[in-house]
């Protein structure tokens, strides 16, 4: 699943570039460029009532969240089947541009693209706790 996320849901969208999901997101796209790219097979994820309406007259694929709170947005499109367990590809993305990322020898992780480094860190609990509340992850992994 690919996806395109709406400019309020910033957070959700680089935690969906951690679990490895292509997600575009930009505080810049209007609704126009969103449906443009749903149109070229991603999937929206939106807090805009209208917009996801727009989607749908057009047969497009989006979902709509209400909620504020990434854990129970996470919760909900692991409920509607468009995040699955075993497409996760964790580490495999850049969680601030979306590019994927280069493993090197250490053990660490670089962007290509804006030099980011990535490692596991004391951050990684955080994300580990995160997936098994939201049912990503099973307990004794
Ligand atoms: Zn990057």
């Amino acid at each position: 699943m690919e996806f395109v996320v709406d400019s309020m849901l910033g957070k959700l969208a680089r935690h969906l570039r951690i679990f490895g999901f292509d997600t575009i997101y930009s505080a810049d796209l209007d609704d126009d460029q969103i449906l443009r790219l749903a149109r070229e097979g991603r999937a929206i994820v939106t807090r805009d009532r209208r917009l996801a309406e727009r989607a749908w007259a057009r047969g497009l694929k989006a979902f709509l969240t209400r909620s504020t709170d990434l854990e129970q947005e996470l919760r909900e499109l692991v409920n509607a089947r468009l995040v699955k367990k075993g497409e996760l590809k964790i580490g495999a993305r850049c969680s601030l541009c979306n590019s994927e990322l280069l493993e090197r020898r250490d053990r660490t992780w670089v962007c290509p693209k804006c030099g980011q480094r990535y490692w596991i860190g004391g951050h990684w609990a955080n994300i580990s706790k995160l997936m098994m509340r939201v049912g990503l992850l099973d307990e004794h992994q």
